[in-house]
């Protein structure tokens, strides 16, 4: 399977190349080239299959020729010592699991795909990278626990000093090994606009740097493995619909590849919180970017989802095409909380406030269609974000055990300033 931009204004690249360049050169997000028609493979599956053994065979009904199925399952068994789970909640509401990663969410299923493939494609070409990153928080956690110990790459993230929960900085900070943070004294826009001028600086040309944002193909691919993975255990043909909490929409993309390939699934719901620029488009036929608000189910704040090119793509444009294949739903955040509290005292089931948010949109789709089985995919532990769940239920929910032992180890960071010239000092320093 080869690749292109979304813009069209790139060559078209094998896996590896859109796996090492992230963004295209005109600006745009890979997208897969063909759309291949992976039926026998799906209805070949058996409703036991282990995770890894899908994923393995999924990537190599993809990628072969160019990632063969041995190296496939190095991947994948390097990737994941972890595993979706899948509960029933209610009748006709199941719950997709996937906060069982070393961050307890669900970005660990693309971070820890795209770190072992790109440590195994670097081992054979005897290569090595300097991944730089900017976070605010979150997602830089996902991305450090996939590098960390991966021999070939170095790894080195921004983030702003005193701007991230303490928990965040405990799970940036603690690793060492390959993994550096630099503690910028500045905000995030400061970390982000350093990282970026890192790429195009001349006087750091000879450096093999990569990124690892939310948008590299390689985060991509790897969320449909649990799209499939949940088919298999429902096996519904007919009715049935996946409810996917979105902010940039690289989950629910994913999602939509899959039925695209082939996955029986007939609906798709995209469950937003305020930021709702796609459910707005989806009703309105104007899609119309904002600047985010700031809500309970922060990890979804996104004004301007960067992966709505990949749907505009999917979807030629056409806004009746859309809709015949996702719903949008909007959850403000006094539902939210309410969900939460009611989900844990009618269901005795704790839910962080983004899969509260897919939640409720799971309800409101069932009373619209009757008797269609959901699967809502769960984002995020709840223990990852106590106050909001205390809030609710008036229960602290305890930290996942990865979580709590971070809490224990000793921050070691790098204080840096916060210009362009700081970082590209940094990096000569360390790496030239
Ligand atoms: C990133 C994130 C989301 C949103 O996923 P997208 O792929 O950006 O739509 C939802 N919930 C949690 C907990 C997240 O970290």
């Amino acid at each position: 399977m080869d690749f292109i931009s979304t813009r069209n204004n790139s060559e078209r690249v094998s896996f590896t190349e859109a796996l090492f360049r992230g963004l295209a050169p005109d600006g745009g997000l890979y997208r897969p080239l063909s759309t291949p028609d992976l039926t026998s493979f799906f209805t070949s599956l058996s409703d036991k299959v282990p995770f890894n053994e899908l994923a393995a065979g999924l990537t190599t009904a993809l990628l072969a020729p160019e990632i063969d199925q041995e190296t496939a399952k190095s991947i994948i068994m390097d990737a994941f010592d972890f595993a979706p789970r899948f509960v029933e909640v209610f009748p006709g509401i199941h719950v997709l699991e996937l906060f069982h990663g070393p961050s307890c969410a669900f970005k660990d299923f693309g971070a820890s795909f795209l770190a072992s493939s790109m440590n195994r494609l670097l081992a054979g070409r005897d290569e090595r990278a300097i991944i730089v990153t900017a976070t605010s928080g979150d997602t830089g956690s996902a991305v450090a626990q996939a590098f960390h110990g991966k021999n070939r790459i170095d790894v080195v993230i921004l983030y702003p000093s005193g701007r991230v929960s303490p928990l965040q900085e405990k799970q940036l900070t603690t690793l060492g090994g390959n993994i550096t943070a630099l503690e910028v004294n500045g905000n995030f826009d400061d970390c982000q606009r350093m990282a970026k001028a890192a790429f195009t600086d001349d006087a750091l040309a000879d450096l093999p740097l990569s990124s690892a944002n939310s948008i590299n193909l390689g985060r991509l691919i790897p969320q449909s493995f649990y799209y499939v993975w949940a088919w298999t255990r429902m096996r519904y043909i007919g009715d049935f619909a996946f409810v996917v909490p979105s902010g940039n929409f690289g989950n629910i993309t994913a999602g939509l590849y899959a039925a695209a390939w082939g996955l029986p699934v007939n609906r798709f719901v995209a469950a937003t919180n305020a930021n709702d620029v796609v459910p707005e488009y989806l009703k309105t036929g104007n899609y119309r970017p904002r600047s985010s608000v700031a809500t309970f189910s922060n990890a979804m704040d996104v004004g301007a989802p960067s992966n709505y090119e990949r749907l505009e793509d999917l979807y030629h444009k056409d806004v009746e095409v859309f809709r015949k294949h996702i719903e949008g739903l909007t959850v403000d955040d006094e539902t939210t909380l309410e969900t939460i509290r009611r989900v844990h005292f009618d269901y005795h089931y704790l839910c962080c406030p983004h899969t509260a948010v897919g939640w409720r949109a799971a309800e409101i789709y069932r009373d619209r269609n009757p008797g269609v089985p959901v699967a809502l995919l769960s984002t995020a532990h709840p223990g990852k974000f106590v106050e909001i769940v205390e809030k609710a239920t008036g229960r602290r929910p305890e930290l996942p055990g990865a979580l709590a032992k971070l809490m224990e180890r000793k921050k070691e960071a790098i204080p840096i300033g916060n210009t362009d010239s700081d970082l590209r000092n940094w990096l000569l320093s360390r790496f030239g």
